[in-house]
């Protein structure tokens, strides 16, 4: 299985070199988004639902985002659970979230732009 083998705290995520030689950076804001912990997964799964483009309403309907204050998108500490995941705390104390290696990777191949540069694997 790939770990990571070096984890940065950036000012706006955490960045991470796994042991297959890949490297990237992972936005606070969806590791927060992600949280794998109970409470977070009710919460995404009635508010995380984006409509797919192609509605053709003129009016867009207002969308409320509940905007995520700067305490909950900041990391304070990260530390391996195991040898399998990670644990976050965040600046509201937040800490309940596992991030598996696994989820890690999953939330690494959803990011768009982010393999260009960073040492994707090589494409073959
Ligand atoms: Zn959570």
């Amino acid at each position: 299985m790939t770990k990571p083998i070096e984890i940065k705290r950036l000012p706006t995520g955490i960045h991470i070199k796994w042991s297959d030689g890949t490297a990237f950076d992972i936005p606070s804001r969806l590791l927060r988004e992600s949280c794998p912990c109970a409470s977070c997964r009710e919460k995404h799964g009635s508010l995380s639902h984006e409509k797919p483009l192609g509605s053709n309403k003129k009016k867009a309907a207002l969308k409320i985002v509940e905007s995520s204050s700067d305490e909950e998108l900041r990391i304070d500490r990260i530390w391996p659970i195991g040898n399998y995941a990670l644990g976050i705390l965040w600046g509201d104390g937040h800490q309940t979230g596992i991030y598996t290696y696994n989820l890690l990777r999953e939330l690494e191949t959803a990011l768009p732009a982010n393999a260009a540069g960073s040492g994707s694997a090589t494409p073959r």
